[in-house]
């Protein structure tokens, strides 16, 4: 069988694991870390540094297809493993999706709407009038994740203190808008033809961090409609092959902007594992073979909860509680150790009704944190 290579060995890169061995590939983990979720999955795991030259030499010689689970992966690496092996998505896309100025630049470039935002690369930058932004959020262009690397500014001043509490590093000021909600869009695609959108999932988050999907999103057919065509539109204008995902917010005026991409299956697209026709990790495998894009169809309604290392004390969380109400099923990462504000693994709750989904997975989060 093929050997498929991931960079990055997070959770991410385990479900892709998973999925590519249970439909028949062989899989090569290249991640520095000793204990990776995925490494412990995967028939192989080079343990070198994502730009170590001899570990990517080594990835691409054996393996047929390459893709990444993580958008900080360095370009070059993606570049240097493109002149030895099919990548999917290309370093040219990653380039766009790790960067919060050249994504809002892509993005608003391709006719598509974004929240209003000014590059901020250095302090003169900040000279002009900032009022039409404010209240707004100061983002760092790379590396962040998760609401880090953020901060919540209301005058000019705030914004000068925010850039330089940020490092000075190049940054986004993005206005705050208000939302009536979060959804996302997550699009397989294998060229021009072959593309297919999941169910758009509506998100919730606390404290920066993703909390619970819920899906099908509760939206207007219109405004989960034109959330596909956008997020179609996007990887149809980047060309893009393999799993993008494409997080919206929908205005409390109605309105539905693009917040941010990522060049790889979502968080917010676990819920596909047990309640859709295909996973997305399911998909990220057939991209990156060139195979069609498998049919998304939803089965159930279905909520996600995230699994974050707080509710861990001196033991491991009572999975007991998850494991014996039938309408859910659990996922862990296998991670070796949990702190809190990371991800340790999800569960997935199916019913009639997302009503009744949001119900019994509400009743578990609470009986989960006691
Ligand atoms: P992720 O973990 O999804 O990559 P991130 O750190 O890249 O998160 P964002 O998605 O940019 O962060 O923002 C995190 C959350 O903060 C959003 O999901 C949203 O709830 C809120 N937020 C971000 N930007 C805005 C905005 N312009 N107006 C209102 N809320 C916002
Ligand atoms: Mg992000
Ligand atoms: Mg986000």
């Amino acid at each position: 069988p093929a050997m498929l290579g991931i960079l990055g060995g997070g959770q991410l890169g385990r479900m892709f694991a998973m999925a590519a061995r249970s439909m028949g590939y062989r899989v090569t983990v290249l991640d520095p870390d000793v204990q990776s979720p995925a490494g412990s999955v995967a028939d192989r795991h080079i343990r070198a540094a994502y730009d170590d030259e001899g570990a990517l030499e080594d990835l691409a010689s054996g393996c047929a297809a390459v893709t990444t689970e993580f958008e900080n992966v360095p370009a070059d690496s993606l570049r240097f493993l493109e002149s030895r092996t099919r990548v999917s998505p290309s370093s040219a896309c990653v380039a766009i999706a790790q960067d919060r100025i050249l994504e809002k630049r892509y993005i608003a470039g391709a006719g598509l709407a974004v929240a209003p935002f000014l590059a901020v690369d250095a302090p003169q930058d900040l000279a002009g009038d900032l009022a039409p932004l404010l209240p707004g959020i100061l983002k760092t262009a790379r590396f962040g994740y998760d609401g880090k690397g953020q901060v919540r500014v209301a005058t000019p001043e705030d914004v000068h203190g925010a850039f330089e509490a940020l490092g000075c590093r190049p940054c986004v000021l993005e206005k705050r808008l208000d939302l009536e909600t979060e959804i996302s869009v997550i699009v397989a695609r294998t060229s021009a033809e072959l593309v297919r959108t999941f169910p758009v999932a509506e998100n919730r988050h606390e404290a920066g961090i993703l909390d619970v999907s819920i899906v099908p999103a509760r939206v207007t057919p219109d405004i989960a409609a034109r959330a596909c065509e956008m997020a179609c539109a996007l990887a149809e204008a980047m060309d893009y092959i393999g799993v993008l995902a494409v997080e919206f917010f929908v205005l409390e005026e109605g309105g539905l902007v693009i917040n941010e991409i990522a060049p790889r299956p979502h968080n917010s697209g676990h819920h596909t594992l047990d309640a859709c026709a295909v996973s997305q990790f399911g998909q990220q495998v057939r991209t990156l073979c060139g195979l069609p894009p498998a049919d998304t169809r939803l089965l159930s309604p279905v909520v996600m909860v995230n699994l974050l290392g707080d509710i861990w004390r001196d033991d491991e969380p009572a999975w007991d509680l998850v494991l014996s109400e039938p309408a859910a099923v659990l996922h862990l990462y296998g991670k070796a150790s949990a702190r809190a504000g990371r991800k340790m693994g999800h569960f997935n709750v199916l019913a009639e009704t997302v009503d009744a989904a949001l119900e019994k997975a509400e009743a578990l989060k609470r009986a989960l944190r006691r």
